[in-house]
């Protein structure tokens, strides 16, 4: 059983809830955007590391490591990622540079944030659009984040593209943190969502300055 994580987004509160609740599990699959808009992206990477997580890069992830696609973010967001690049040290900034931006661990399953096509950027919100990024790989089995909607699609050929949802910024109206556990073996996929203490994120958020938008939209999962 593989626990697929995504869009952690430095709220360590909502990662440890997943953690907490997550079955035994053999490999923790996380698809990009551990850092950007949260309060703790120093603690959450080092808490992903530490549990020995197969991470792959984000679009957020590499804003903050490099500055890169940093321009196309809105003004919150910019100022999140500002903010975090400050705060992790040049270590963690050269580790989330270098983190691939796709990644097969296992069972022939392709691991990257947006799509097989696009791997930093994309946005896959359906079954045609994954039937199309899917063309880009040899893979059948793809795991995916980015959109922060949990989805499974299935292509017309067979193929499966598995997008667990965030664990720290969920936008799906669902405020609970998403992830999924796969069964590499059957493929079967189990969609899952955790409670987490919304408020103490929100509090650490405001503490350290970040933009008000960002701890708001955590109360109504948008
Ligand atoms: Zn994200």
């Amino acid at each position: 059983m593989i626990a697929l994580l995504s869009d952690v987004h430095a709220n360590l509160v909502a990662l440890e809830a997943v953690l907490a609740d997550l079955p035994p599990v053999d490999a923790l699959w996380v698809m990009g955007d551990t850092v950007g808009y949260g309060p703790d992206p120093k603690d959450t990477f080092a808490l992903l590391r530490e549990r020995g997580a197969t991470l792959v890069a984000g679009n957020h992830d590499r804003a903050v490591a490099t500055g890169e696609g940093l321009a196309l973010f809105n003004p919150a967001a910019r100022a999140a990622a500002d903010l975090h690049r400050t705060w992790l040290s040049s270590e963690d900034r050269d580790l989330l540079a270098a983190l691939p931006v796709t990644l097969e661990p296992a069972g022939g399953y392709l691991v990257c944030h947006g799509s097989p096509r696009d791997p930093l950027w994309e946005y896959v919100f359906d079954a045609s659009t994954a039937a199309q990024a899917m063309a880009a790989t040899a893979a059948t089995r793809c795991c995916v984040g980015h959109t922060h909607v949990p989805a499974v699609f299935r292509t017309g050929d067979g193929r499966v593209m598995v997008n667990p949802g965030s664990v720290g910024q969920p936008r799906d109206g669902d405020p609970r943190s998403a992830y999924a556990l796969l069964d590499v073996a059957s493929g079967r996929v189990d969609l899952r969502r955790v409670e987490y203490d919304v408020r103490e994120t929100q509090q650490r958020m405001r503490a350290r300055g970040l933009p008000d938008v960002l701890a708001d939209r955590l109360d109504f999962g948008l």
